[in-house]
This record gives C-alpha cells, sequence and structure tokens, in this order.
C-alpha cells in the first residue's frame, strides 16, 4: 500500500466530480486539457501574479499556501482577505472560469482551504467566497457543518483511492462526461457496457457474489 503524505487541495474538486475522473489524473497521471482547462489554468496564471495590498481595514494577500498536518492536504487559495488587526476576521476567496455550481465541487475546495486557516492560524472561519469570471461576481459560502462533512468525505475518498492505486468505474450521473475533458482516454459509455470489467474488479476485490 502506497504512503500518502498530501493530497493537492486542487485535486478534491476532481474527487467530488468524479472518482474516477480524480483517479485518472492523479493515479494513472493522464490529463487532456480542453478550452474550459486552459481559460481556467490563465485565469489562475492571472490571479497568481497580484501582490499584496491593504485598502483601508482590509489586507489584501494573493496566492497563498496552506497546508493541514492533521487532514494531510496542502494547497494555495487564489486570494485571502484579512480584516482587522488584533482581532482579525480572515476571509478565503478562490476564483474560477465559468458559474456558481448547484453541487458542491468548487466549494468543497474553498472549505479545503478554511479548515487549512483555521489550523495554521488558530482561527474559525465562518465563510468565504467564489468568484465567477463567467458572471464577474461572488458567490458568499458558508463554511457549515455540512460542507465540512462533505469536504472530509472527499478528502476520505481521495485518500482511499490513492492508497489503493485502483481507478474506479464511471460515474452514474453521465451529464458529468459531456463536459470531462477526459472523455476520449476514460470511454465510460464503452466501459458502462462492458460488464465483464465489473466482473473482474469484483474477482479481484473479493466481492464475489456468483
Ligand atoms: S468521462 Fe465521465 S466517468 Fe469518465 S472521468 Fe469523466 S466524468 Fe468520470
Amino acid at each position: 500500500m502506497a504512503d500518502i503524505d498530501f493530497i493537492s487541495i486542487s485535486a478534491l474538486q476532481h474527487v467530488a466530480y468524479c472518482p474516477r475522473q480524480f483517479a485518472l489524473i492523479h493515479v494513472e497521471q493522464a490529463w487532456e486539457e480542453n478550452y474550459f482547462t486552459a481559460h481556467g489554468r490563465v485565469l489562475h496564471e492571472r490571479v497568481d501574479g497580484g501582490e499584496p495590498e491593504q485598502r483601508g481595514n482590509v489586507r489584501f494577500e494573493r496566492t497563498v499556501s496552506v497546508f493541514s498536518q492533521t487532514l494531510g492536504i496542502a494547497g494555495k487559495l487564489d486570494l485571502l482577505e484579512i480584516e482587522g488587526k488584533s482581532d482579525k476576521k480572515y476571509f478565503p476567496v478562490e476564483y474560477k472560469r465559468g458559474k456558481p455550481k448547484v453541487e458542491d465541487w468548487d466549494r468543497i475546495q474553498l472549505c479545503a482551504q478554511a479548515l487549512c486557516l483555521e489550523e495554521m492560524r488558530g482561527v474559525e472561519i465562518a465563510e468565504g467566497a467564489m468568484w465567477y469570471w463567467q458572471e464577474r461576481k461572488r458567490e458568499r459560502v458558508l463554511i457549515d457543518a455540512a460542507l465540512r462533512e462533505a469536504t472530509l468525505s472527499a478528502i476520505k475518498q481521495a485518500r482511499d483511492i490513492l492508497v489503493s492505486g485502483k481507478t474506479p468505474m464511471p460515474t452514474t450521473h453521465k451529464s458529468r462526461c459531456k463536459a470531462c475533458s477526459l472523455v476520449d482516454i476514460c470511454v465510460p459509455d464503452a466501459l458502462r457496457k462492458d460488464h465483464s470489467v465489473q466482473y473482474v474488479e469484483q474477482l479481484f476485490s473479493g466481492n464475489d457474489t456468483a
């Protein structure tokens, strides 16, 4: 079994979106850049270039490295707003190219950053924000109990996949495959039809019920 130290926070959105996508990228090292991923990368490069600045009572720090020894995660957050001097209030902001999502994929990444900040700076973070390029607006995100639980679950799922080294079967949410940059490598429809793959998986996992 592999010994995994730190999981990249940016990888949590992959496991939340589709565990197979996470494994293809982070276990099998497959990556296909499409328009969406290229645009997201350029957007982050633009954000990454900024210097810290002070505006009134708020300090803005960009591309802040964060990690949690307890959770075994590490990454960078796009923007950290720090309000006040002695009793500081921390407000993480993550930039995304698309639109706000119904699902928690992006919010999980933000929550993981908040959990790191809480551990590193000994504070409690009640909320942060996503900034969406396509809509040019902020979405405030409550770092509540449900989001924290979803984030911890994504971290566990990512660690389990990395330790096992096994790539899960395609997601049952077929609509997600249409926007997935790995669809040509993954061939989800063929795998869903090929029941022999599940049979072999069952044989090696010891769950064969035949
Ligand atoms: S094509 Fe579908 S099943 Fe395959 S990695 Fe992408 S989202 Fe997951």
